[in-house]
């Protein structure tokens, strides 16, 4: 198989450095971690696997050299430059990405700025991506998708690609509630929300983002979801839970090469073997540094005990130079640093050792390595990888993680010391906690996170999520969406027209008339009645719906044919008079009612509706949020009451209903074919109560289709109810 990786950078930075290109690694969680993985499938016996990284090189290249480039570095790497001129560079990563996504998701919403020459080019910039895969794709390749730069990425590639390819796309930042996500100007929520869902799997790293991701999908885009899984242009998209892993092998096998042991030492050694706290970020508003000033402060305040006795390394790493507010960040940490020393500091001890800096791989480990805690404070983070590598990294000696409880990583790490950032006075204390805690606890506590790191390590994360993406494509091509074309449509008629014995099978709502909020409203118009009555002159034709035997007697006795009520509990054939077609006790019924009016009573514009073998909440006119929470609450309480009942739980298209197993349009559908040897059988149905007979037609010769664009067993779709008329049109005329 080959990949395609996809993200802002590639995993080495292009320099200029006296007039020439120099390439240097990119540094940072998201190639760190897809390098761990792609190195772990080079070496591992899957011989077939390649791989191609497609980036922003970090520099811009003069048009005329872009090809030379590209070529020269290809023969040491496998990437595919994407070159982005630096002004563009300005718009989209410093503008939308940086001043508008990352604050937003990040709870931040007061520093995000909506600029429309910003979204402008990123939306070019995400095309220029798009453009480029096209330009490389091949045939089975499978593109995964990273991070909040190439958010409207998926869709487009589907636009251009079709449905052939798999789509992978994961979200290394938080995916904000529902109540920030929807501050963004409302064509850019929708738009990145439809472009994610080009993607046939979602991930985001804590079920939080994933939740908050579904929850805006609905009330944004107005599509549910069934376990994380929605139907959507006929297609099946996944949003789930991966907490990316870290290489923990790499990290806690660096710990034991001499120079870094050495340098670990020397650590210990330079800070007189005074206990020592310390941290690693980049700079940015998110991670909570000033606050952890703070408490640090105070915890020196609180416990004069300690002062000499301990030292706090602050590293912290250059990032996003020339976002204004990360200049306010960085003067107000070095004012924050200055007060402690001058305070706390003498001659012989200063309390904080502040670096700003990058730090080479194995002086980071050594760093681990030698620290006894390490406070970790992030006011927001999508995951923090520093808390894992920092947990990789203690031996016996065992250290202890002190953790924001807005990092993702607390999700996982539950032995950590969990702080809320905000609260000053529980991170001080924390501090004396941690480094009061009885070595027997440390350690234990640190076995327990590192086991967990070990199992689902970065390569375990790339598997699962790449897995996963294989298993959605495979239930996605199950349910595919087969619109019939206008070629197909006359191969229909033609089947249709040589055939001696004929029959039309037709559901009612939603197939042959629209969706109407009060459903008695939904009467035939003329122009069905007519359609009806062409195509049962030529063909046996029968109605099965969900709706009762009144209704269906009122509006379709006047023509010549078949009826099914109640999804196949009362039959009427031609001519005849209806018939209950099954028998069955419905005892259960007045039991159910009460909980069935308490769960109405609950959602504001639902109602009930009773038929002689079932019961149904309707709730096509509620708020689409609150009927979703409400409507699965009711599901689960339903399960327990019907598990010994021999009953079924169905959801339609805005409708819940109980019935007994033995309804349904299978059984009824049943009834009318076998009645006579079909030659041509055809089933129009567009909700999951037609997926029984769809199924029941699957491997015999007959046309089933759904009418709308979600998935289903049928084996062809149409559009809507105009389109399920056309090709009764086409049938009656042929
Ligand atoms: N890191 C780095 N250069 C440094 C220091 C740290 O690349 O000078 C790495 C560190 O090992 C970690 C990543 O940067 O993998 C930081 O990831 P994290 O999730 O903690 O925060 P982010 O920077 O992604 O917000």
């Amino acid at each position: 198989m080959r990949l395609l990786i996809v993200s802002n950078r590639l995993p080495f930075t292009a320099v200029r450095e006296e007039g020439e290109i120099k390439l240097k690694p990119s540094s940072g969680g998201l190639v760190s971690g897809i390098s761990s993985y792609l190195d772990f499938m080079k070496n591992s016996p899957v011989s077939d696997f390649e791989y191609l990284w497609l980036g922003w090189p970090g520099t811009w290249v003069e048009e005329t050299l872009q090809k030379k480039f590209s070529e020269e570095v290809s023969k040491n790497h496998s990437v595919v430059p994407v070159f982005i001129q630096e002004e563009e560079m300005e718009n989209f990563y410093q503008g939308l990405c940086n001043k508008t996504i990352w604050p937003l998701f990040h709870y931040f919403p007061s520093y995000a700025r909506y600029l429309e020459e910003n979204w402008t080019v990123y939306k070019k910039i995400n095309e220029q991506f798009c453009e480029k895969i096209c330009e490389i794709v091949a045939e089975d390749d499978t593109i995964w998708i990273h991070d909040y730069h190439l958010m409207l990425l998926p869709q487009m590639l589907r636009e251009k690609l079709g449905n052939k390819y798999k789509i992978g796309f994961f979200l290394h930042i938080p995916f904000p509630s529902f109540e920030v996500y929807r501050i963004m100007p409302s064509r850019w929520r929708e738009e990145l929300l439809r472009g994610l869902l080009g993607a046939d799997l979602v991930g985001f790293h804590t079920n939080e983002y994933t939740h908050s991701f579904l929850r805006s999908v609905l009330r944004i885009l107005g599509l549910p979801h069934e376990m994380g899984r929605i139907s959507h242009e006929g297609r099946v998209i996944k949003a789930d839970t991966f907490p990316i892993g870290i290489d923990f092998e790499k990290f806690s096998g660096s710990t034991e090469k001499e120079n870094v042991k050495k340098e670990t030492a020397e650590i210990k050694t330079k800070l007189k073997n005074l206990k020592t706290i310390f941290s690693v970020d980049r700079l940015d508003y998110t991670k909570g540094i000033p606050n952890r000033l703070e408490a640090f402060k105070l915890f020196l305040k609180n416990n004069p005990d300690y002062i000499k006795k301990v030292v706090f390394i602050l590293a912290i790493v250059p990032s996003r130079v020339g976002i204004d507010h990360y200049q306010e960040i960085k003067n107000e940490l070095d004012k924050l640093v200055g007060n402690i020393n001058s305070e706390f500091g003498d001659i012989d001890w200063q309390p904080v050792i502040y670096q700003y800096r990058n730090i080479p791989f194995e002086n980071l480990v050594a760093l681990y390595a030698a620290g006894d805690v390490a406070l970790i404070t992030p006011l927001r983070d999508g995951m923090n990888l520093v808390a894992k590598e920092y947990l990789a990294c203690q031996k016996n000696a065992a250290g202890v993680l002190i953790l924001s409880e807005m990092a993702g990583a607390a999700k996982e790490l539950t032995e950590a010391v969990i702080i809320n950032p905000n609260d000053i006075k529980e991170t001080a204390a924390a501090i004396k906690t941690a480094l009061e805690m009885d070595g027997e606890t440390a350690l234990n506590n640190l076995k327990m996170m590192q086991e967990r790191l070990r199992n689902y390590n970065v390569v375990e994360w790339a598997r699962d999520f790449l897995g996963n993406l294989e298993k959605t494509r495979l239930k996605s091509v199950e349910m595919d969406v087969k619109i019939i074309t206008q070629d197909y449509l006359k191969k229909i008629a033609k089947d249709f027209q040589k055939a001696q014995k004929k029959l039309i099978l037709l559901d009612y709502d939603g197939t042959l008339v629209p969706f109407d909020r009060n459903p008695a409203k939904a009467k035939p118009d003329e122009e069905l009645l007519n359609l009806l009555l062409g195509i049962s002159a030529k063909a046996e034709t029968a109605i099965l719906s969900g709706r009762d035997a009144n209704f269906l007697s009122k509006n379709f006795d006047s023509l010549n044919i078949g009826l099914s009520a109640e999804h196949g509990a009362w039959i009427k054939e031609k001519g005849g008079t209806w018939q209950m077609r099954v028998h069955s006790d419905t005892s259960w019924k007045k039991e159910m009612l009460n909980i069935f009016k308490v769960y109405s009573n609950r959602l504001p514009g639902s109602f009930l509706e009773e038929k002689t073998f079932s019961l149904a909440l309707h709730y096509r006119k509620c708020d689409p949020e609150m009927a979703e929470i409400r409507v699965k609450e009711f599901i689960d309480e339903m399960v327990n009451y019907t598990s010994n009942l021999n009953l079924q739980i169905l959801r339609g298209s805005k409708v819940v209903e109980i019935r007994n197993y033995e309804v349904n349009k299978a059984g009824a559908g049943m009834f009318f074919i076998n009645k006579e040897p079909y030659d041509f059988i055809l089933f129009m149905g567009d909700d999951w109560t037609d997926e029984d007979l769809f199924r029941a037609l699957k491997d015999k010769n007959a046309y089933t289709v759904k009418v709308g664009l979600d998935a289903s067993i049928a084996k062809l779709n149409v559009y809507d109810w105009k389109k399920a008329r056309n090709l009764i049109k086409e049938l009656a005329d042929a």
